[in-house]
């Protein structure tokens, strides 16, 4: 069981929190609680070391951030205890939870979960520190913000869990946004790779990292709310509660052509005009950019009329949109454009579905669509299970509902 900040955010909370863990203790489960901080409470520490100076010790900013969560497992072993219930607090390096030696960004490389198993063994549960673990220089490190949901089914690995039921504040993974399509649907089922399509594209429910963690493991993973009274009635069906379920596609019986529409405005895009047509320009243009930390994502390059220049045409965030500009300005000699052209506001909205594999037309249908609004299409790019097409923010919302209308994904 994993729970973020929203949920851990002061004692009444944890209190709820520990209220559904002794359900499933109860139940006869052997239990590992994962927690974040308390709500803000990274984003503080954060800004503190920041004060402190600026070029800080990635070292010792693991030492600081990774406080939060040390906080919350205390609490919530605290008050598991009041409740009669056996827990005791892990904290990464007690585990011991290993990871490489980047700080701050660390990767997990080994759980030992030999210690809390005896623990099971002893009638206890196991509340862990999420977000960190040790590295080999034997210090504490941090996974990046977000990290708790990949230490919470890394865990599940290690420990061989039946499942990784992430408890959030929302109830689960829906069709699309359901702010901006109030018809988006709770999906009872998503495959890994349809979820770190969603997950990747602006759907914000779970560190993308720990979905590619829970498909190479094959951890099934379970999105509810922690917000739902621990005691209603469905709470404790341990095979049907309410939520979405993360798994392999194997296990979803009538698989939707298309499962979801996603999102993500604020991208940019950058057009070179006139680029040299020549083995190593696509290098010279996208290395200096990956060095300057610019993530870049739809690329399009056309098949060049003359045989002496292409256009490159390209996306990135458009918060990295001056950086990006100013590196590929440096690159001019190299590539030898003729001109840099770029405009912010756009948004690329993507159409998610493992059935595409199987099934013609799905793109067809998504143009046909975006031209009755009409909405002009900028770029394009397709992978096995997605159609991903940038357009103008303005039209996001428009284009988001009438796609997930035309696919079929509309509440009945
Ligand atoms: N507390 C950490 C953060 O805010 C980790 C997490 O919540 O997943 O990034
Ligand atoms: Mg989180």
């Amino acid at each position: 069981m994993k729970f973020g900040g929203t949920s851990v955010a002061d004692i009444d909370r944890i209190r709820n929190v520990a209220r559904h863990v002794k359900r499933e203790v109860d139940a006869g489960h052997e239990v590992a609680v994962v927690v974040s901080a308390m709500a803000g409470k990274t984003n503080e520490l954060v800004a503190w070391c920041r004060e402190a100076s600026a070029m800080h010790d990635a070292r010792e900013y693991d030492t600081i951030v990774a406080s939060g969560e040390q906080v919350t497992a205390g609490l919530l072993a605290i008050v598991l205890q009041s409740m009669d219930v056996n827990a005791r607090s892990w904290l990464g390096w007690q585990i011991p939870l290993k990871t490489d030696s980047a700080h701050g960004a660390a990767r997990i490389t080994d759980i030992d979960g030999s210690d809390i198993v005896r623990r099971f063994g002893e009638g206890q549960v196991a509340v862990v520190a999420g977000f960190q673990g040790i590295a080999p220089d034997n210090r504490i490190a941090t996974l990046g913000r977000g990290g708790s949901d990949t230490s919470a089914v890394a865990l599940a690995a290690a420990l061989n869990a039946d499942r990784c039921d992430i408890y959030t504040d929302v109830d689960g993974v829906y069709t699309t946004d359901p702010r901006i399509a109030p018809k988006a649907r709770r999906m009872n089922k998503i495959a890994f790779e349809e979820m770190l399509e969603m997950a990747s594209l602006g759907a914000k429910v779970l560190q993308v990292r720990s979905v590619e963690l829970a498909m190479v493991h094959k951890v099934r993973t379970f999105v509810r709310s922690s917000f739902d009274d621990p005691d209603a009635p469905g709470m404790d069906d341990f095979d049907n509660p309410p939520g979405t379920l993360i798994c392999d596609e194997d296990e979803i019986m009538e698989q939707e052509v298309v499962t979801g529409i996603a999102y993500s405005k604020d991208e940019a895009q950058i057009s070179l005009r006139r680029v040299a047509d020549r083995p190593g320009v696509a290098a010279a243009i996208f290395g200096p950019l990956a060095d300057a930390g610019v993530n870049v994502d739809m690329i399009v390059q056309n098949i060049s009329e003359s045989g002496q220049s292409t256009d490159m045409t390209f996306t990135v965030p458009a918060g990295d949109l001056a950086k990006a500009v100013d590196v590929l300005e440096k690159t001019r000699n190299e590539t030898g454009f003729d001109a840099i052209q770029s405009e912010a506001g756009l948004t690329k909205v993507s159409v998610i579905g493992i059935g595409m594999r199987s099934h013609t037309g799905v793109a067809a249908t998504a143009f046909k669509e975006l031209a009755q609004i009409p909405v002009n299409i900028r770029a394009i790019t397709t992978s096995e299970i997605k159609i991903s097409i940038l357009i103008d923010s303005d039209f996001t919302e428009l284009a988001v509902r009438r796609l997930h209308s035309r696919y079929g994904l509309d509440k009945v």
